[in-house]
């Protein structure tokens, strides 16, 4: 474990726990983290980590969306961070919300915070250093397993967040996932082209009146069936009613 440059003053400390990326950002004015562990423990040894790369003042924790595994070390890195950062919609205390986009001046060098829409969980949001070309996605964009589809995840939002992530991206960008290793914008483009595909048959299913209980076996799917179960049930609970078929009555 240990934090290692990607670009010019951006570091990923790689996690051992869930292959978990932690990001650290510097400019003339001090540091920016993005995301705090999963535990104090963790915590405090990234907060030593951090000390390892420079004594600079914390300007700001950012969190790049509201899971256990991304904030819980919040509580011993905040105590030293300037601002806790994070979108409206996330369920971390924080110092700074915001809805759309936020820009972050830390001296010599400003960070884009956006929100490209809700996917993952309501409270998404990515981190850009132009400078750098480099985007921190959080878990918008996976690479160590298939995307993670969880009870408040938004399946057939995801698509069109990530598109605006995209629209970020240059050939050149390096994206940082939440966890796994760093990607390029194909990689990206290939994601979200799958997760278009999750959405597209979870509407296509309902319309042909396909019950969510059997959705999984009906079709086939980009990633395991196994990982698409909160991706189908709150896919169909988020159509709008209108696509919902009853099954067909067979004839006699
Ligand atoms: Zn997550």
């Amino acid at each position: 474990m240990g934090f290692t440059e990607i670009a010019d003053r951006v570091w990923v400390d790689r996690q051992d726990r869930l292959d978990l990326n932690i990001v650290l950002i510097a400019g003339e004015r001090g540091l920016v983290l993005v995301d705090t562990t999963g535990s104090g423990a963790e915590a405090r040894a990234l907060r030593e980590a951090v000390r390892r790369i420079s004594r600079a003042p914390l300007l700001a924790v950012v969190n790049t969306h509201d899971h256990w595994d991304h904030v819980w070390g919040n509580g011993v890195l905040a105590a030293e961070a300037t601002h806790v950062i994070s979108h409206e919609q996330a369920k971390v205390p924080a110092t700074v919300k915001f809805s759309s986009a936020r820009a972050l001046d830390v001296g010599d060098r400003m960070l884009e915070l956006v929100h490209p829409g809700r996917g993952h969980t309501a409270g998404d949001l990515v981190i850009r250093v132009p400078d750098a070309d480099v985007v921190v996605a959080g878990d918008l964009v996976e690479e160590s397993g298939p995307p993670a589809y969880g009870p408040d995840s938004f399946p057939l939002e995801w698509a069109t967040s990530l598109d605006v992530v995209l629209s970020l991206l240059t050939r050149g960008s390096t994206v940082v996932p939440g966890h796994g290793d760093r990607v390029d914008r194909d990689f990206v483009e290939e994601q979200r082209a799958h997760i278009g595909v999750v959405a597209e048959t979870i509407r296509d299913l309902a319309g042909r009146g396909v019950a969510a209980p059997e959705a999984l076996a009906a079709a086939s799917w980009p990633f395991p069936a196994d990982a698409l179960t909160d991706a189908v049930a709150r896919g169909y609970a988020a159509l709008p009613r209108g696509s919902l078929r009853l099954p067909l009555l067979g004839t006699n």
